[in-house]
Parts: C-alpha cells; structure tokens; sequence
C-alpha cells in the first residue's frame, strides 16, 4: 500500500503498528507512485487483499471506512470479528499526540465557511479540514431581500462549495445524519468521518410546514424558492394589503422583516401602486430588534410610521386560513392579507436535536466566549448556538455573529493544535445593515455582550451605508470562494 505525499516512513511505520498490519506501507513523498498509478484521477486509498481483491477503494482518504475494511479484512483472515469501531476509534489524547489532526465542520454556511478557511490559513497541510453540507451551494442568505425584489438573481448570490477544495479544505456534499459524541465521529448517509475537533455549524432549519396553509398562503421571506416567489408576487400585485408576518421567535436576523417591509413599500412606489396598497408588519416582538436598547427599536418604529407601514407589535400568530387568507392571533383577532410574506418558524437541524448537544432552550448552549459545549474538542457556532446576555436575553441568530464567532474558534482550535494555549474570546461584537430602500440603509453596531444591555451605536441612515452592505456582499462572496 502507497500512501501520499503529506506521509512519511516514520508516519507508516505507526500506522502499521496501529492497525498491525502485514503488508509494506510506504509513503510517495515525491508522487512518482501517485503517477506510475493513475491515469487522470484515482483514488488515494486503495486496498488490496493478499488474493487481490480491491477490498476497499476512495476518492478520498476516508479514515473511518478504511480503518473499518482494514478490520473487517484482518477479521476474515484471522476470524476474530472486532468490534465496529475498534480500528477507527482514537481517544482525543491519542489523536493529538499523532502529527495530523481532523477537523470537522458541519455545514457550509457561514460559520463554517468562515472556521474552514481560518483553520486552513493556520495548520499545515498534514491537519485535515473537513466541510460537510448537503447543499451544493452556500446561499447569500442576506441577499434574498435584494432578490426579492428584483435587484439580484439567483446566481450572484450562490457560490458552489466544491470551490473550497482548490484552497485544500475538503467538502463533502452530503447530509449528516448522526453525531456520534461518544466515539467522537460523524455520520453522513454515506460516510462516516471521525474527527479530533467538531464544529457545528449547521444553523437553524426553517420550517414552514409546520404551520396548516403555510404552502397555500404565505411566501417563505427565508428561502430561495421563497424569494422567488415573493417577486412573481409583487409583479404582478395591482394593490392591496400585504402583510410581513412573523410566526414565532427567535428567527434569525432580526432586522430582516422589518427590511422586508421597507424595500417591499418602495418597490410598490416605484411600480406606480403604492397608493392603492397597505403594507402591515405582524409579530410577536414588543419592538423591533427587541434584545437593541428601546431607542434602537423606537427609531425601526418611526421610520416605518414615516413610510406608511402599520406596524402591529405583540401579534402573537397562531394560524392561517387559506380559504379566507387570513391569519389569526392567540387572541382570536384575525387579519386578512392579500399577499402575505412570512418568517417561518425556526428550530435546530433534526441531526443536532438527535445528538444530545441541544439545551432546554432547544439550541446548543455554549460557553460566550470559547464556544465550547461540554464535550472536550466539540464547539457550536452561529445559529445553532445560543448564548444568554446579561440582560437574560439570547444573543441574535445572524451571520455577523456566526462569522466573529468562527474566527475565534478557528484560533482555539489551530493554537490548541500547535500546543498552544490561546485567550482568543469572542467579545459580542457585532453590526447589523437595515435596508431601508430607495437604495438607503441604516447601520448599527457595538457590543452585545455589554452589561446590562448591549451598548449600540446607531448611524444615520444614508446611501453609504447601503452601498457598504452592496459592498460587503461583493467581497464576501470573492473572499471565500
Ligand atoms: C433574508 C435573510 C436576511 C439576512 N440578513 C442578514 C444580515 O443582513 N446580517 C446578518 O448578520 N445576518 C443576516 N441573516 C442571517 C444569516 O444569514 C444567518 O444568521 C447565518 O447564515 C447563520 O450562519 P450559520 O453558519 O450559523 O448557518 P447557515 O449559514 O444557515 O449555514 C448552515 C448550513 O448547514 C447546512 N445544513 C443544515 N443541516 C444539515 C445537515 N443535516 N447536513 C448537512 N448540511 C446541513 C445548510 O445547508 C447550511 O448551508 C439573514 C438571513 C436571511 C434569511
């Protein structure tokens, strides 16, 4: 068996050791059998039984499956059965004493892409980087507002992962379906990847067929096909009311319906409708942006007052009726709404919710500063996690957040692997754009971690800034891909 360049003779000695296995391992520190082997691409990981049966053959070094046919190779010849994990388990004290750590992040969306490519930027090549997402593509979440009405396509906001490969990080696209925190591995409907470091990443799933009617009534204001749809709406809305519905909370990114209204009013004036339309924000919050300081959410208020759209705080939603397009509140009050465009509720992926890592508020709780779960080497970013400020409300689920959140994570990580101590701490810093359209946007930013409440500081609103937020998508989308 050859193995790659990244190997060398002491590294398969060990490896022989390890798995005690019978026949010459050796490395290809020059290629020369990579070459004499391949006819275009072929895979890294071949082996070969003593009869010459290819028992076991990959694109990729999967670890965990060829550990599992090595064994399952020694079983036949021996007869002894081991047991399943036997040769693919190391213990986390094992596996950083050997020179090459595995690194794997679940899910390609911020976080993920963020951690991924600071963690690349800092090992050496001999430490792998796993991304895991079963979507081809990373979406440019924040984009869909711009999509929706007509100011992106589909295209200028997506990117595939599979890029990431040309900057050595490995993608899987693939849907992980179990997260093993006892045998310290991950599995995907295909593979299974054992991993020294777990980030996960994997964001909050939407999920708007929990609520009756929801496919007949509303636009989904979080998803692309939502998006999509929201635009064939407003071409072809004459007037009417449309209504910006919040189902439940949290929802990630506060500001987002709120700019959703705004850029809605401003697409209706500039058709030449707007006079013969209502626009209506619904939801649960007492203000907008609740966890901002009350003057944050007093000037959201005026703002949308300015422009005409009622605002209706405290709408505690409890269900639509298609037939009649209403939606109705706890308290019995029902609306009715022409065109209705709706935040759908939100919960953590149904792998995370299986793995033991959720907390009683239904995310994974994580220390605020280093992120870490409870489980040594396991660490949750992003809208997955949740932190409690001081003031007992939870930290925002946005994209700001997810990216500061992996770089800190990414140099405990990387310093821990380097046999460093780090004091790197994500600080509760963050910034947020609101679209308030005619191509204006305001801007607020500070620390969200400030004691009793975070201390914000709130921009006037202007053309800059949302030419700062067309900018900052741009280099966002060129930065990682
Ligand atoms: C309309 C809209 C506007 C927004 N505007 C802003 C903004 O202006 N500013 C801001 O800071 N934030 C904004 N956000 C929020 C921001 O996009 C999210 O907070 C951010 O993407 C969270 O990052 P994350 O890494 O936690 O999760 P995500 O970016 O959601 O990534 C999670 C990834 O995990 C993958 N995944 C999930 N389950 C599985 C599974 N079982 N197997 C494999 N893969 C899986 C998903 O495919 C996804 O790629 C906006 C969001 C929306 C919808």
């Amino acid at each position: 068996m050859y193995v790659g360049p990244f190997e060398t003779t002491e590294s398969c000695d060990e490896w022989k050791r390890e798995y005690d296995l019978a026949f010459p391992v050796v490395p290809d520190a020059d290629g020369a059998l990579f070459r004499r082997l391949t006819s275009g691409w072929v895979p890294w990981s071949i082996l070969v039984a003593p009869d010459g049966e290819v028992v076991f053959s990959e694109n990729e070094f999967d670890e965990a499956g060829f550990g599992a046919a090595i064994s399952q190779l020694l079983a036949k010849q021996t007869g002894v059965a081991p047991t399943a994990t036997e040769s693919t388990q190391r213990t986390p004290a094992a596996r950083r004493a050997s020179k090459a750590a595995t690194v794997v992040i679940l899910g390609g969306g911020v976080g993920g892409i963020v951690a991924a490519h600071n963690l690349r930027a800092s090992l050496g090549e001999e430490h792998r980087i796993f991304v895991i997402d079963r979507s081809p593509d990373h979406l440019f979440q924040s984009s869909l507002l711009w999509l929706m009405v007509g100011d992106r396509r589909e295209h200028q906001i997506r990117r595939p992962l599979e890029r990431l490969t040309r900057r050595g990080i490995e993608f899987v696209h693939d849907e992980v379906v179990e997260i093993d925190l006892e045998r310290r591995l991950v599995r995907t409907r295909a593979r299974t990847l054992d991993f020294d470091y777990l980030i996960v990443a994997l964001g909050a799933r939407t999920v708007p067929e929990s609520i009756e009617g929801f496919g007949e009534m509303a636009h989904d204001l979080y998803s692309l096909e939502g998006s999509r749809g929201i635009k064939n709406a407003l071409d072809a809305f004459t007037g009417g009311k449309v209504g910006v519905l919040v189902t439940s909370m949290p929802f990630k990114c506060p500001a987002a319906p709120y700019e959703a209204a705004f850029l809605v009013e401003s697409f209706l004036r500039a058709k030449g409708v707007r006079d013969r339309s209502e626009i209506h924000v619904y939801t649960p919050e007492h203000q907008p942006m609740p966890v901002a300081p009350a003057a944050l959410g007093a000037s959201i208020v005026e703002m949308l007052s300015a422009r005409g759209i009622q605002y209706h705080p405290l709408f505690t939603f409890q269900k639509m009726r298609p037939e009649t397009r209403e939606i109705v509140a706890a308290d019995g009050h029902a609306e009715k709404v022409d065109l209705l465009i709706a935040v759908p509720p939100h919960q953590a992926p149904e792998v995370v919710r299986s793995s033991g890592l959720l907390g009683v508020s239904g995310w994974i709780p994580v220390d605020p500063g280093t992120l870490r779960t409870e489980h040594e080497g396991v660490f949750a970013i992003g809208d997955v996690s949740t932190v409690r400020l001081p003031s007992g409300k939870s930290l925002p689920k946005a994209g700001v957040f997810a990216h500061n959140q992996a770089v800190v994570v990414a140099r405990q990580i990387a310093d821990e692997i380097r046999g460093r101590r780090d004091g790197a701490r994500f600080d509760g810093g963050g910034y947020c754009w609101i679209e308030l359209g005619d191509g204006r946007a305001g801007f607020a930013g500070g620390n969200f971690y400030h004691d009793p409440e975070p201390r914000l500081r709130v921009a006037r609103p202007g053309r800059a800034w949302h030419w700062g937020k067309v900018a900052f998508e741009k280099w966002w989308l060129r930065r990682w891909f």
